[in-house]
């Protein structure tokens, strides 16, 4: 038989989505993928259900549908501070997934370099290869995932044609605070490179963290590829309704690759969601107060188990360190988690370029009880962890 592409030799299958097939496996409370458990807003469920009697079942315009193109023009414009003009800034995708990808392949040659901070989303690995760029890292040390200005700075000297930012970021749960943005806008306007955002996390933020838009900073709006979509705000993951937002010239390009992947996304379902983009400021409100309550509550569990973790500004994650475990393989630790505890985690190395096998990520986008099930279960961690003997396997192996 011939071969297949040698790009499929450099990344593996989503550790985050095997994760949860383990945790099905095994009927583990699933703290790995993250996505709610909760249903959506009442009053989106009904829109669908009205659009689904209804007569909308066929493509929509390739790029998204104007009226939801135009409401969402008027959220994000509200939000982010910029004028976004529906007709010519914006591509709907199907998901952020899309969106990313989408925009790779619209600014990256084969060859070109790409900054990516390090821990990642996994995704950011298979878009670099996939779009036949090369990555640079630069490293966000836990546990604080701050980065050192000089290593950014040697990164944007290596003339890369884009820089990856994820904000608020996963895994780590940083808020990149305004100087921050600043010291990386002024390295893209210097040395001209363009910025594509994942901002899917931009509504669940925590006090007295705040999410400020790169896009809406001097002289960036030109050079920003913003990517998000409505999956975590309207906890609606399952709909796959993504975008990116940018300047026309940027936009023609992605809805040319956009039409070319995937053609557009379900058009019923963009009918439905217009329903949330026009809820108003409380529905953030809210939603910022229920993830804040999941967010105490689970970490304070944590905090009871005695165990060790960096506590997340933004999104819905928490790096916990088990070093304590002893164990020297994180993806066995997770797997054993899984099995005897009952508990799904994704295993921290599959965000870190670097050599990190002492941390785990756990997401608490789940109602509180789910979450105390959780917790009950990590009750038995300590003891089931003495009695356990970890394989031998060195990380080279
Ligand atoms: N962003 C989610 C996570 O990191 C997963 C999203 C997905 O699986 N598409 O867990």
């Amino acid at each position: 038989m011939p071969e297949l592409s040698k790009k499929l030799t450099n990344f593996t299958d989503s550790v985050i989505r095997r994760m949860t097939r383990i945790a099905n496996q095994h009927g583990a409370v699933n703290l790995s993928q993250g996505f709610p458990d909760f249903d959506p807003p009442q009053a989106l469920k009904e829109a669908l259900a009205n659009v689904a009697s209804g007569s909308i079942h066929q493509y929509a315009v390739t790029w998204g549908a104007p009226n939801f193109r135009k409401a969402l023009a008027k959220k994000q414009s509200f939000f982010m501070g910029i004028e976004i003009d529906p007709e010519t800034q914006i591509a709907v995708t199907c998901g952020s997934t899309e969106a990313m990808i989408a925009s790779m392949l619209t600014v990256c040659n084969p060859g070109d370099k790409v900054i990516v901070f390090s821990p990642f989303y996994e995704n950011y690995t298979a878009d670099t290869i996939l779009s036949g760029a090369i990555p640079i890292y630069v490293h966000l040390k836990p546990p604080y995932y701050n980065f050192d200005v000089e290593e950014l700075e040697a990164a944007f000297q290596q003339k890369p044609k884009a820089l990856i930012l994820c904000n608020p970021s996963n895994p780590s749960g940083k808020v990149y605070t305004l100087e921050e943005l600043q010291i990386i806008a002024a390295y893209a306007i210097k040395y001209d490179v363009f910025v594509i955002t994942d901002e899917v996390y931009e509504h669940i933020v925590y006090e007295p963290f705040h999410h400020v838009y790169i896009a809406s900073l001097p002289g960036m709006f030109e050079r920003t590829i913003s990517c998000s979509s409505l999956s975590k705000t309207y906890s609606i993951t399952g709909w796959r309704l993504g975008y990116v937002i940018a300047p026309a010239f940027i936009i023609d390009g992605v809805r040319k690759v956009h039409d070319f992947l995937t053609v557009g996304a379900a058009s019923p379902l963009q009918e439905a969601a217009i329903t949330a983009l026009e809820f108003g400021p409380d529905y953030y409100l809210q939603l910022q107060k229920s993830y804040t309550e999941k967010k105490d509550f689970f970490l304070k569990g944590l905090d009871d188990l005695g165990l060790k973790f960096t506590i997340p500004q933004g999104a819905y994650y928490v790096m916990v360190d088990v070093s304590e475990f002893g164990a020297s393989n994180d993806v066995e630790f997770c797997e054993w988690l899984a099995c005897e505890v009952g508990v799904a985690a994704v295993p921290g190395s599959s965000f870190f370029q670097e050599e990190v096998h002492h941390l785990i990520r756990f997401h608490f986008a789940k109602n509180l009880e789910t979450l105390s099930s959780a917790l009950k279960a990590l009750e038995n961690l300590r003891p089931l962890a003495e009695k356990k003997i970890w394989s031998k396997q060195t990380l080279a192996d």
